[in-house]
């Protein structure tokens, strides 16, 4: 047996989104949303993206930014996990590198590697950035309608998904997939080559 560390090995890289994709963000904030102000919000009332202000009584995405701060402890570090997000990526993490890309403010940093530290993600690389195409991966999940137009149009040799929600829609090229094990499907094509970005 080597006693020299090596990497796992890794056949497709994996650009994965946090929000909505690995960790419940609506489910998050609404909880303690309701918790602070004795509201009863429930997720299902989100199906448009970045107005999440609306439903509540702060005026701007500005306020409630500052609310989902929150004092030492954002929103971000008490996130629910998506269903079967966990054990996907467990299994995925065998065979493939597991990229982490989301975009954060720069207080939410501690808190999100907080997060995949405390439910054992097994990131090897975690990249906070709003320009996620530069990221270069061979598939990537995301469910924000710009990051998965600007993921087709910046990387169309990768496979690129979308997580199929109330705030997004269809784009063409990129493939739909509304569970976990469904994009291990993708995965499981991509890396015998039964498939490509288009
Ligand atoms: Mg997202």
């Amino acid at each position: 047996m080597s006693d020299r560390l090596t990497d796992s090995p890794e056949h497709l890289r994996l650009g994965i989104d946090m929000d909505g994709v690995v960790a419940d963000f609506n489910a998050g904030w609404i909880e303690r949303y309701n918790r602070d102000f004795g509201a009863a919000l429930h997720p299902d009332h989100v199906v448009g993206w970045d107005e999440l202000h609306g439903l509540t009584t702060f005026g701007s995405m500005g306020e409630f930014w500052e609310w989902a701060r929150g004092n030492g402890r954002s929103v971000f570090r008490d996130l629910p996990p998506m269903p079967g997000a966990l054990e996907a990526l467990r299994e995925l993490s065998r065979d493939h590198r597991i990229v982490i890309i989301t975009a954060r403010f720069d207080w939410a940093i501690g808190d999100t590697l907080g997060w995949l530290s405390e439910h054992g993600v097994l990131a090897r690389e975690v990249h906070f950035t709003a320009t996620k195409y530069e990221v270069a991966c061979d598939v990537y999940l995301d469910d924000s309608p710009y990051q998965i137009d600007a993921l087709a149009h910046g990387r169309p040799d990768a496979t690129v998904c979308r997580r199929v929600t109330a705030w997004n829609r269809p784009v063409a090229g990129v493939r739909d997939v509304t569970t976990w094990p469904e994009f291990q499907d993708v995965v499981a094509d991509v890396a015998a080559g039964r498939l490509n970005g288009s």
